[in-house]
């Protein structure tokens, strides 16, 4: 007998060898058969319960494979500043931030994120004394759409002891003033010094914080996540395992470790009651920045960490955005296969936004697994178009050209870097086109049905996933999500309209349009 039916349906099963189907049965949380209409007849009991979709297309539920869960908590606690929610200029900066300071006494701190100087009519940073105008009584800490720098007001930098006086630590970067050397408020590469000197927030806003994320994911019709968090350790799995626990949190989640917990990792620590397919430990994260010039962490240091990981069992996620991390990248793998190979290992690169076709080639012979994120062409492509060089703008996220070199490329949103949307990815990967409908690199469009599979079976691929996720077919985890529109068939600018009507997790409807 089956729990849920679902009939009338234009199933896309995403399974290969029975691509389409009109129905779905459900029992314990999993997927009992995929059929025609007819054939659902026999699971159909009195308790049953059966879902007319009325001709709606049915898909596995989509998978992030790569965002940021606490950060996505803070963001809906703090200001938002992204371009998309009407922040074009530095007053727009000041507005929320005069709005925020009169619901809050004086001295309590001010949070917000993700401006984008580019989309900023000034064309720059904010810094301390466009924040002191608006709100001096208040310390204030905005984040920038990368999370690699922040801007202090001049409360804030005296709280967390940054005067002219300070000397710039060894990664980071105090930007000054020319003429007084006073510093602007402008911080590179400081976040975690700042985190050790200004409160963190509150369990209960990140609780309130995450509720709506949920909602949000559900919304979308994403299932599972990846939290790709390089700074991920202890804490933050016992607040994701909290988070499950409550309900707060209803789609699956693989957090990756931090490479700093990696070393002081204890099996006994990250255990939890839940299932395993509900929260577990996958992957580790190494950042590799080439922003100061040279290589952090160096290539022999990169080496080591890789081989010290792949000795362990777990699986490498190497950031990297630029070329030469991207070679880089692919380097220690091959140094850690060298010592110790083994196949189908699914060690990653996340990002790898620039990738000649040469580099391509080397990174499907060693086996090397890509993060991509498909929507940044949409939301950050104008930018890409102005600000990179023609030399990085003719290799950029070059997702046709992986999967036709036989690279598997799994899909992402870098959720709150971009908007979290899986169609919004789709649409993107589709058409290359920016928000003011530019294109970029064109012959790297793939299909819908390509798209849609970076979504599924490889990112349920990129966590050792795609025997439980990422198709609908039988004896695979129930979750599954109605769209009023089937992205294979619909026209290309059309895809990103579609709207998830229901979203089912673990064989129970999670979320319902209204
Ligand atoms: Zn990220």
């Amino acid at each position: 007998m089956a729990d849920l039916i679902l009939f009338n349906a234009n199933v896309l099963t995403m399974d290969p060898l029975h691509p389409k189907a009109f129905g779905v049965a459900i029992k314990d949380e999993k997927i009992l058969s995929v059929t025609a209409n007819d054939g659902l007849k026999r699971w159909k009991k009195m308790k049953t319960i059966t879902i007319d979709c009325k001709g709606q297309t049915v898909l596995p539920g989509f998978i992030d494979a790569h965002c940021h869960l606490h950060a996505v908590a803070e963001s809906h606690v703090t200001l938002n500043l992204e371009p998309h929610h009407n922040v074009r200029s530095i007053s727009d900066i000041q507005s929320k931030i005069r709005d925020a300071s009169q619901k809050l006494p004086s001295g309590a701190w001010i949070r917000g994120r993700g401006y984008n100087e580019f989309y900023l009519a000034e064309k720059r940073h904010p810094n301390r004394w466009d924040l002191d105008q608006v709100a001096p009584a208040h310390p204030i800490k905005l984040t920038h759409r990368t999370g690699h720098a922040h801007v202090l007001n001049s409360l804030a930098l005296k709280i967390v002891g940054i005067s002219n006086e300070t000397p710039d630590p060894p990664d980071g970067l105090i930007d000054r003033d020319l003429k007084t050397g006073d510093p602007t408020g402008l911080l590179f590469r400081m976040g975690d010094f700042l985190s050790r000197k200004i409160p963190p927030l509150e369990d209960e806003q990140l609780d309130k914080g995450i509720r709506i994320a949920n909602d949000e994911l559900l919304s979308m019709g994403i299932t599972s996540v990846q939290d790709a968090s390089s700074h991920n350790g202890i804490e933050e799995w016992k607040m994701l395992r909290r988070w499950k626990e409550k309900g707060f949190l209803k789609p699956r989640v693989v957090m990756m470790l931090g490479t700093e917990s990696f070393s002081a990792y204890r099996e006994r620590d990250f255990k939890t009651e839940l299932d395993k397919t509900q929260l577990r430990l996958g992957g580790v994260k190494i950042i590799i920045d080439e922003t100061t010039g040279h290589l952090i962490p160096s290539q022999t240091e990169l080496n080591e960490m890789v081989l010290k990981i792949h000795r362990s069992g777990f699986q490498a996620c190497l950031h990297a955005v630029e070329e030469n991390t991207v070679e880089a990248a692919c380097s220690a793998i091959e140094y850690a296969l060298k010592k110790l190979p083994k196949s189908d290992h699914r060690h990653r690169i996340e990002h790898c936004s620039v990738c000649p076709p040469s580099l391509a080639k080397k990174l499907a012979s060693v086996g090397i697994m890509v993060v991509t994120q498909p929507s940044f062409i949409y939301y950050s492509g104008d930018r890409y178009l102005q600000t990179l060089l023609a030399e990085e703008l003719k290799h950029l996220y070059p997702i046709s050209t992986l999967l036709k070199t036989g690279v598997k490329v799994a899909a992402s949103s870098d959720f709150p870097i971009s908007p979290a949307s899986p169609l919004m990815g789709i649409y993107s990967a589709t058409s290359r086109m920016t928000e003011t409908r530019k294109s970029v690199l064109s012959k790297e469009k793939m299909t819908p049905k390509e798209a849609l599979k970076m979504y599924g079976e490889t990112a349920a691929r990129a966590t050792f996933d795609e025997g439980i996720k990422g198709s609908i077919s039988p004896g695979k985890l129930a979750d599954l999500i109605v769209l009023n529109g089937d992205p294979t068939k619909v026209p290309m600018n059309e895809i990103r309209d579609i709207k998830v009507e229901m979203t089912i997790l673990n064989g129970e409807v999670v979320w319902e349009k209204f």
